[in-house]
């Protein structure tokens, strides 16, 4: 009895000198995504001590990570929130721009769109309108979005005016999103679904109501706002700057700034590839 307790002492004090010098460091970790460039690997462990062993093994403290962080370009990126919470842009030392296309309305220009990017090997997030799923956006243009690695990121399902913006509980847009979702699935399926759409959010019109943000939160998704626009590229504009979050349309008029952008010597990525893909 008396050398099983002995054991048992000596088990709990290796846990408590491996817990403590365990701890200073997993308090350290920067809250930054810049994971490193090879996943780390996953601590092994071994059996716990019986009661039949004479020695106690030494218990290794088992941290495995539920999934590793994959980063699909090399830049340095720190996400910049403002006191809402909505993503601004990201500190970075890389020439970088993060591109992100909303609405939907036109098929074709989508096309042409995903032509652009797929000729410069750059991706895009798209923050896509649910009425556009199978009308506007057809199916195997989906099929070609998501191949190519871009996102795929919530709009709302209707796009609808400041006025009802403004009215609508945080209910409201859990069940507005629940309403896009099941919308996109219906033409997507299961698989493109679960390969294509991220947690990254946009309000219609930008319109950023305390209930949107309160619903986006509650879903644990990313609201994301903008720093760069299509008048970005009109003379005597702000340049643009590294770690920026640009905003095109997918409209006919967008395709020249998008065509501008792909000549000029701007790394162009998509949410995703800044942030950091949770991937198994
Ligand atoms: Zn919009």
């Amino acid at each position: 009895m008396r050398s099983f307790c002995n054991v048992g002492l000596l088990v709990g004090l290796c846990y408590a000198i491996l817990l403590s010098s365990c701890a200073p460091r997993l308090a350290a970790a920067p809250l930054v995504v810049d994971p490193p460039s090879t996943p780390m690997p996953a601590l092994t462990s071994t059996p716990p001590a019986t009661a039949t062993v004479e020695i106690p093994a030494l218990v290794e403290p088992t941290f495995t990570p539920a999934s590793a962080v994959c980063q699909i370009n090399r830049v340095k990126a720190i996400p910049v929130f403002d006191q809402n919470g909505l993503l601004k842009s990201f500190d970075t030392p890389d020439k970088f721009i993060v591109l992100t296309i909303d609405d939907g309305y036109n098929n074709e220009v989508l096309n042409q769109m995903l032509d652009i990017l797929e000729e410069h090997g750059a991706r895009a997030t798209f923050f896509l309108v649910g009425t556009s799923f199978g009308k506007n956006i057809q199916r195997d243009t989906f099929q070609r979005l998501v191949d190519n690695g871009n996102d795929i990121g919530y709009h709302s399902l209707t796009h609808p005016d400041v006025n009802i913006i403004d009215g609508m509980s945080q209910e409201e847009w859990l069940q507005d999103y629940q309403d896009w979702s099941d919308a996109l699935r219906a033409v997507i399926g299961d698989d493109l679904y679960t390969r294509g759409v991220t947690p990254y959010v946009r309000a219609p019109w930008g319109r950023w109501t305390p209930e949107f943000m309160q619903a986006a939160r509650k879903q644990g998704f990313i609201p994301v706002y903008w720093s760069a626009d299509e008048h970005t590229f009109e003379p005597n504009r702000m340049p643009l700057k590294p770690g920026g979050i640009l905003i095109l349309h997918i409209i006919p008029e967008n395709l020249d700034e998008l065509q501008q952008l792909m000549k000029t010597d701007w790394q162009v990525i998509s949410l995703r590839e800044a942030l950091g893909e949770t991937c198994n």
